[in-house]
């Protein structure tokens, strides 16, 4: 039998019994990912070298006088810990490839200087004496065993923080969101408990949560004392049952957790009789899972239309331009040859090319050289894309082919019509349609972004117009923001969709955050109705009920949702809604488009980015935009008009969006 637990355990013990007990017997550190920032320990190491520092710190705080003003208390708290951070980033050049997340860990740190600042005010002495006072240790290893029979417990808590009158409060720093709220509060009163049994402090728990902005979550003693008695002993009393015998570890409660596990490979392996996750697709509705291209549509038998006179015309064309550039690459001594036809997209031609011999690495090095020839000489602009042994040249169509919904719309009746929920995102350059699927755990929510110009009004008409082509009201319902009013406008639009539309378009922002709570309302209603009828998602409910009785999805979708992100307070209730729908709406049968054409860092947060899972990129103005939406760079190239990258859960795939018609 295991006598000793880490913290950590224990929180992933909060989590699922089972993922506890499969990260001993692998031998391994399991890390659970909903909600964490991969900039946690960043924050960790500055701060705790900011703390090592406060009895020795730059001249400039040392040097404020007794009364200073708060806010330059708080301006030369904020440099310090910026230094630090500056230090930290100089060694290791991984963070220059993630910009947006770094402007994060600045400003977290910024609010850590605020918050400092404020603790300070009560103290009296210059500010640095005060400091010193107050940061009454850094991080530290501290275990006991918190009842006579139970294991030892040992963890590293953050800090101990004193007031001026030296009571102590036991810090917990999370970048995590409060998904975590629950093992957050765990640990600390945990730390609490645990400081008491060693060394006789009463210390108040409390978990600082960056987000990156501050928020201060600190328990009453008397109710951390309860919440660990009653839900965290009785676990840890348990833990070494678990841990000399898996078997006995009972899967979690919360099944939503499930899709998202670092075991669950494992755990399927191990526990065979494992329930259907809440966020697994159900049953009932199973479908074949997409191929290697995957986010595409699994193929149906239908014929494809014939070829039109205007794809004639780009066959051409497109033939044309591989026979060009195989002379230019010969004309440079690399010889080559195209090992496939060039595929005929509505906006692009995919020229592969290959060796006949030799190292591919020619044919990059001469690649360069034949897109600047073509541009200048032909004015075509071309690009050079290398995937793995694979060369192809992307060519702009000169005369785009449009790509409309109807034909679409048709060729994937069948699976559209399988299930509400289900929706077109554009043609592939290859021909085959891009789908997708919100009752997918990967993509339940839609983030949609693209400067003007770039085609994002346009693929949000038909986004929904596919998503109500083959159902009725009943089984799915729209709620519908506008703020500039000109998105949701068109007369073709408003007749595909009206009959599915919960109201009149809204353009107000004020009247999303009501919206916001009735979902989250509705879906609470909803696991309860889950739970007395024994199921586990809307799925499996409506085939259980008959269809009078049956729910419908309900879309609430949000262009242009970066109005909403004016001052704190609004934003804050918007991130927050947007977190609890975003965590478990999808069994509920409810979901979320929100659409933007400000993709930076302050619009779409990680919050946004970790709630949202299925991400399509219109044309952006930078590279910068293009990661922030899709973690990698590439949208910036894009063509406008519909040209889109999307990531639906299986990779970035590129499509032409299509015209309402
Ligand atoms: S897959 Fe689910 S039940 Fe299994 S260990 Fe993970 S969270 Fe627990």
């Amino acid at each position: 039998m295991s006598e000793r637990v880490s913290v950590t355990e224990v929180r992933n013990a909060l989590r699922c019994p089972r993922l506890f007990a499969l990260g001993r017997s692998l031998g391994r550190s399991v890390a659970f990912p909903v909600g964490s920032s991969c900039l946690g320990a960043s924050f960790h190491r500055v701060v705790e070298r900011f703390a090592q520092t406060v009895s020795a710190p730059p001249a400039r705080f040392a040097q404020l006088p007794s009364g200073a003003a708060r806010d330059e208390v708080q301006a030369q708290l904020c440099d310090w810990l910026l230094e630090l951070l500056m230090d930290e980033l100089e060694q290791d050049p991984t963070y220059a490839s993630m910009p947006g997340e770094v402007d994060d860990l600045a400003e977290a740190l910024r609010e850590l200087g605020r918050h400092l600042s404020a603790r300070l005010d009560p103290f009296t002495g210059p500010p640095a004496q005060a400091l010193s006072a107050l940061m009454h240790s850094g991080e530290q290893a501290i275990e006991a065993r918190l009842n006579g029979t139970g294991p030892i417990v040992s963890g590293r808590l953050d800090a101990l923080y004193a007031d001026e009158r030296g009571r102590i409060d036991v810090i917990e720093y999370k970048l995590t969101d409060e998904a975590n709220d629950e093992v957050d509060r765990a640990q600390a009163a945990l730390y609490r408990e645990i400081l008491r049994a060693v060394r006789g402090v009463d210390a108040r728990p409390v978990v600082l949560r960056f987000s990156p902005l501050l928020r201060e979550v600190s328990m009453r003693p008397e109710h951390a004392d309860e919440f660990l008695r009653t839900r965290v002993l009785p676990l840890v009393e348990r833990m070494p049952d678990w841990a000399s015998e898996p078997a006995l570890a009972p899967e979690t409660p919360r099944q939503d957790l499930c899709a998202a596990c670092p075991v669950a490979r494992e755990c399927k392996e191990s526990y065979p009789t494992r329930l259907p996750a809440r966020d697994d697709p159900p049953v009932g509705a199973a479908r074949p899972r997409p191929g290697p291209s995957a986010g595409l549509c699994p193929p149906e038998p239908l014929p494809e239309p014939e070829p039109s006179e205007e794809d004639a015309v780009g066959r051409r064309e497109a033939e044309a331009l591989s026979a060009r550039i195989l002379k230019e690459l010969e004309r440079q001594g690399t010889s080559a040859v195209c090992p496939h036809p060039p595929v005929v997209g509505p906006t692009l031609y995919l020229i592969q090319v290959a060796r006949p011999r030799g190292a591919v690495r020619h044919l990059d090095s001469a690649a360069e050289d034949v897109r600047h020839r073509l541009a200048s000489q032909d004015g075509v602009e071309v690009e050079y894309e290398k995937r793995g042994g694979h060369r192809r040249f992307i060519v702009r169509r000169l005369q785009p082919r449009p790509v409309r919904l109807g034909p679409l719309l048709l060729r994937r009746r069948e699976y559209l019509t399988e299930r509400p929920g289900r929706f077109i995102v554009g043609q592939c350059p290859d021909g085959e349609v891009l789908c997708g699927d919100l009752s997918d755990a990967s993509t339940p929510h839609l983030l949609v972004a693209g400067q003007s110009g770039s085609g994002k009004s346009v693929l949000l008409q038909s986004l929904i117009a596919s998503l109500v082509q083959y159902h009725p009201p009943g089984a799915i319902r729209f709620t519908l923001v506008d703020p500039k009013r000109v998105t949701f406008n068109g007369a073709a639009f408003r007749g595909a969709v009206s009959a599915h539309l919960d109201g009149p378009v809204r353009s107000e922002v004020e009247y999303v955050l009501p919206v916001l709570e009735q979902l989250i309302q509705l879906m609470e209603e909803r696991y309860r109705l889950f739970e007395r009828a024994q199921v586990s998602d809307i799925g499996e409910y409506n085939e259980q009920v008959s269809p009078p009785e049956r729910l419908e999805r309900r879309v609430l979708v949000i262009d242009e949702f970066q109005d909403l992100i004016t001052d704190r307070a609004s934003t804050q209730a918007f991130f927050e809604s947007i977190r609890r729908l975003g965590a478990k709406a999808r069994a509920a049968g409810i979901h979320l488009i929100l659409a933007t054409q400000r993709p930076d860092r302050n619009v779409v947060p990680p919050i946004i980015r970790a709630n949202l899972g299925g991400k399509i990129a219109l044309q952006v103005a930078s590279a910068t935009n293009s990661r922030i939406i899709l973690d990698e760079g590439g949208a910036e190239k894009l063509l406008g008009k519909g040209d889109l990258l999307a990531s639906l859960g299986r990779g970035v795939v590129r499509a032409q969006g299509p015209l309402l018609g």
